[in-house]
């Protein structure tokens, strides 16, 4: 992150760490905590509901997996941050929680049919609907992206990614991986989501 904040001319203090700790034992979480890591991110709400019980309450927790609209309200009742915004069904429940939460819209950067996601043309309409929900606060976008084996192919979609929430208005950046967080950080990314390359590989 230092190196690669550096060669961006960016600080260090501009990007965030999220520590991924999905299908990882508590313990992982607590070496992370005390090495003084304080976003972790989680992708399933049955598993993240313990650890968020376990943990100490100055963590911020990203929700970072698929969003199902029947889950939503105690999601955004349990987390700070949701990173896997794309569907109107899923601002009605999340606005039920009724309590200020974080969003980033989700954003299908490479139009891959298999993932969630709007493509860049719905963004707008979407954007508007949740700029109408007075608890939910837009925060920027956030992107998964295609699997590729050169992170330097994933620098083309960051820098539109960059492009596209400039115009959004976005302040943060939800983009980079194990694979790819370099150039993520070169192109603008404000929050990393790294699992493997913290914590080894996950159990499956
Ligand atoms: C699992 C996951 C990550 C972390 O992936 P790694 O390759 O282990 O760093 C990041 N973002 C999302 C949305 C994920 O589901």
């Amino acid at each position: 992150m230092g190196r690669a904040c550096e060669s961006a001319g960016r600080q260090t203090e501009s990007v965030t760490l999220i520590s991924v700790s999905k299908n990882q034992p508590l313990e992982k979480l607590w070496e992370a905590y005390e090495l003084g890591l304080r976003d972790f991110g989680e992708s399933r709400l049955q598993e993240a509901e313990s650890k968020i019980l376990a943990m100490p309450k100055d963590v911020q927790w990203h929700f970072i997996g698929n969003l199902q609209s029947n889950k939503a309200k105690r999601i955004a009742t349990l987390f700070s941050v949701i990173h896997t915004l794309d569907k109107e069904a899923q601002l009605k429940e999340i606005a039920k929680a009724n309590r200020p939460v974080d969003v980033l819209l989700e954003v299908n950067i490479a139009d891959e049919p298999q993932k969630s996601g709007n493509p860049v043309n719905l963004l707008d309409a979407f954007r508007s609907q949740v700029l109408n929900c007075e608890l939910t606060r837009f925060r920027g976008l956030m992107t998964i992206g295609p699997a590729v084996e050169d992170p330097e192919l994933m620098r083309p979609y960051f820098r539109l990614m960059k492009q596209i929430n400039d115009r959004a208005g976005g302040e943060w950046l939800s983009m980079g991986m194990s694979g790819d967080f370099e150039v993520a950080i070169q192109e603008g990314s404000t929050h990393i989501r790294v699992g493997t390359a913290l914590f080894g590989e996950r159990d499956k």
